[in-house]
């Protein structure tokens, strides 16, 4: 099976809710207080000083700053009209139509403007690869999405596919034996469900998949932000290419690491390996491939959207089965009942448009 090449699928871009604790649900007061806004990357979009000023803004709404809203919006996929200017602060339709899709994309409320939920997703510690996937009406009732093209890996079904961490772009506050374990169970996540086998090997060089931690710009286009915002980034089949932020405070143990920006090394490479294999992100907030992410939280349990994706495009491991998959997951993840939520794709057209990454 011969497969296009794809561009580089971006950052695993997580924007942090900065100080924002995980018991957000709860509606306190907003607080977007944040981190000083710096355009020197397109990433850093998330670090505007003051979000509070967005809050309920709607189509006509002319706010100071929202360019960054508009910019955000450009960077990962929702707003590539190339006549359009993301420079100016105005709310005008093609905005709407961008929250509206937006929305619909990440299983939100519809309602067109920036609403709490709406400024706090885009708030929220996420993946950077651009969320504009291939067509969703290849599969309107499910709610996982490929990347353009439906790359995958073209071997023979069993496959074997090798990986290696880079020599010299690791972090070295985690042992190199926590990180390889955190990587070995993140890849038997996947390896359960579908006829492929992971297999570490020395050989970084020649390895199928190549891990490492880089800091900032680093030479693929798609420079990283430092603490939070993007976390990491990964290419669509065949590169192999997973890079992870060095910047982050990364935890395999949240009872070691006790830093509230710490993000869960496990459940980012289990979301960057799904990219890896094809998928790119769902609308499922129970999904592994959703794309956000927040500090401190666990998400490593395929839920039955990231399984069923992946199955359609490598088959099913002859010795998985639902019932034991969503044993596992309904355990282990709490936000097991939102992943059946039926998807929204109010704009589907508009992604139809938007999948030019
Ligand atoms: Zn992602
Ligand atoms: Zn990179």
């Amino acid at each position: 099976m011969l497969l296009p090449s794809t561009p580089p699928l971006s950052l695993l871009l997580i924007i942090f809710l900065h100080n924002l604790p995980p018991y957000m649900e709860a509606r306190p007061a907003p607080e977007f207080a944040s981190k000083q806004l710096t355009e020197t990357t397109a990433s850093n979009y998330y670090h505007y000083h003051d979000h509070n000023r967005f809050l309920n803004s709607r189509r006509g709404s002319h706010v100071s700053g929202l360019s960054v809203i508009k910019k955000y919006f450009h960077y990962f996929g929702y707003l590539t009209s190339q006549d359009y200017d993301v420079s100016d602060d105005m709310f005008d339709a093609p905005l709407e139509s961008t929250v509206i899709y937006y929305q619909s994309k990440l299983g939100l409320q519809v309602t067109g403007k920036l609403d709490f939920d709406t400024l706090s997703q885009i708030l929220a510690p996420r993946c950077g690869v651009p969320d504009a996937g291939s067509s969703p009406t290849l599969h309107a009732t499910k709610n996982y999405v490929y990347f353009p093209g439906k790359p995958r890996w073209a071997r023979p079904i069993p496959m074997t596919l090798t990986y290696g961490f880079s020599p010299d772009n690791m972090i070295h506050y985690l042992s190199s034996s926590d990180i390889r374990k955190t990587f070995k169970r993140a890849f038997s996540k996947w390896e359960s469900v579908i006829p492929v086998r992971f297999v570490e090997t020395d050989d970084y060089g020649f390895a199928d998949i190549k891990i490492g931690f880089y800091a900032g710009d680093h030479g693929d286009g798609e420079p990283f932000d430092g603490v939070l915002g993007i976390l990491a980034h990964s290419f669509s089949p065949e590169s192999g290419r997973l890079h992870l932020d060095a910047a982050e405070t990364w935890a395999v143990d949240f009872e070691v690491e006790k830093s509230k920006v710490a993000i869960d090394l496990e459940s980012v490479a289990v979301h960057e390996i799904g990219h890896l294999l094809g998928l790119a992100h769902s609308p499922v907030k129970g999904a592994v491939m959703y794309p956000s992410l927040k500090p401190r939280v666990k998400k490593v349990d395929l839920s039955l959207d990231d399984i069923q994706g992946v199955q359609s495009l490598y088959g099913t491991n002859p010795n998985f089965t639902f019932s034991s998959s969503l044993e596992s997951d309904t355990s282990a993840n709490p936000a097991v009942g939102s992943r059946f939520e039926p998807s929204l794709w109010a704009m589907s057209m508009l992604l139809a448009a938007c999948v030019c990454m």
